[in-house]
């Protein structure tokens, strides 16, 4: 590597940013230069779907850094620059306008897209997505014209958005693939608090409902055709349905892709002068002895430190469990944790008083894989605890809110 090198990073949302961050707090003095395909400094995602979108917070506050901070810290920060190919052999990456630039070391951090929607009608106007900061502006501006709003999928960003629809005074219809929204997250025990907790908010919840065909006239949007004939009308649709990693650029570059871009525990890709952070990389975890791919906050931003860290040579690891947060409505959650393939063998809810407080653990042979709490705070750390200590635990014990989780770890 020269005296001062060169090290680009290939995206700028969370993990862009904090690796940008990263370099320069760990005494990097060689150029950064942070290429970012949309037109605004890297800004957090999850207001986009929360208090973003419903109005309650304003735009500078979603920012990674201020804008400043990105000339103070000699960060060379290049948005509206898509990166459309990467040459591992001359160490290049060419951009869209065709500015070519070559790097010592490249960090990958292109994050997801929404899966798209695959049926007839899916291109018709009043059908939207929320991935980006002006997919929110824009469903904001749309929560005020429209009366009727159908929401294909019940993940994280379907419920969201489904309480941000219906604070806005929509009907909502959100229609659920399977028999309860966020089944495959939580499980049959512990997914029915978010389906009361719609049902009780008004919407109006559809199961085992797919939608086969869109209709409209004058290419605007009218309903959904379900695949049992029923009809549902509509003035906007929304579409959440998952995301897939942005690979393409790594693909094409000839690194290990399998379920994004494979990465050891250092985030370091089939090529030592490439890493890869945050939604797209497909990480070993030394703790759990597998590879996870985990769309999360928390991951992106835990991973662009340990990413810049790797780029320096360092070797940080990161073995902490996932976490994950979300709010709707009065719900306020975070979930710590990871459920391996062996699954879990047994739910216990620790219930507060308030029947609105609560704590869900998923065991597996006695030993905590997760957590959720419920309207609860300050617990997370003593959650992610009882599951890195690996100990087995009384479930009578954890089942009861009189017994500090601290004493069981
Ligand atoms: C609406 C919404 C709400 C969310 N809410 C939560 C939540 O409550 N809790 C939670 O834990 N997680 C939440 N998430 C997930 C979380 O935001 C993501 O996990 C996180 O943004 C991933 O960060 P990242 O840096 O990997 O990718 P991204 O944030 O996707 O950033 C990647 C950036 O790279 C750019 N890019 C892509 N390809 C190129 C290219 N070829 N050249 C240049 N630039 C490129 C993209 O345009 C993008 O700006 C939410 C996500 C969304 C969309």
């Amino acid at each position: 590597m020269n005296a001062k090198p060169s090290f680009v990073i290939v995206g700028g949302g969370m993990a862009g940013a904090i690796a940008a961050q990263t370099l320069r707090e760990e005494g990097f003095d060689g150029k950064i230069t942070l290429l970012g395909q949309e037109p605004n400094a890297p800004y957090e995602r999850p207001p986009l779907s929360k208090d973003y979108l419903q109005g309650k917070a304003d735009r500078d506050s979603i920012f990674v850094h201020p804008e400043p901070w990105y000339a103070e810290h000699a960060v060379e920060l290049s948005l509206g620059s898509a990166v459309t190919s990467l040459d591992p052999a001359t160490r290049t990456v060419t951009t869209a306008t065709g500015a070519q630039l070559s790097y010592d070391r490249l960090l990958l951090a292109t994050g997801s897209k929404p899966r798209r929607l695959d049926v007839p009608g899916a291109d018709l106007d009043g059908v939207y997505y929320l991935r980006n900061v002006e997919d929110s502006e824009r469903l904001k501006i749309e929560f005020g014209q429209a009366k009727r709003v159908v929401i294909i999928g019940a993940g994280w960003i379907g419920l969201e958005t489904a309480a941000a629809a219906r604070a806005a005074g929509l009907d909502v219809t959100l229609l659920v693939s399977g028999d309860l929204p966020l089944q495959h997250v939580l499980g049959p025990e512990a997914a029915p608090i978010f389906d009361e907790l719609h049902r009780s908010h008004g919407v109006d919840l559809r199961y085992r409902a797919t939608a086969a065909a869109l209709a409209g006239r004058q290419g605007m949007v009218t309903g959904v055709m379900l695949s049992d004939g029923k009809w549902i009308e509509a003035d906007m649709i929304i579409v959440g349905v998952g995301v897939a990693p942005r690979t393409e650029l790594a693909a094409a570059a000839g690194l290990k892709i399998d379920n994004g871009i494979v990465v050891d525990e250092h985030l370091q890709t089939s090529d030592p002068d490439i890493f890869a952070a945050g939604d797209i990389a497909h990480t070993y975890n030394l703790r759990l002895g597998r590879h996870i791919r985990v769309e999360h906050w928390a991951n992106a931003r835990r991973q662009g430190v340990i990413a810049a860290k790797a780029m320096l040579g360092q070797d940080e690891v990161d073995v902490r469990p996932s976490y994950f947060f979300t709010d709707q409505y009065d719900l306020s959650m975070e979930y710590t944790g990871d459920i391996g393939p062996a699954g879990y063998d047994r739910v216990i809810f620790r219930q507060h008083s308030d029947a609105r407080e609560v704590i869900v653990f998923w065991l597996y042979e006695q030993r905590v894989q997760a957590g959720m709490n419920i309207n609860i705070w300050d617990v997370a750390d003593d959650i992610e605890r009882l599951i890195t200590s690996g100990r087995s635990i009384n479930a009578d014990d954890l089942a009861d809110p009189a017994i500090p989780l601290t004493s069981l770890f």
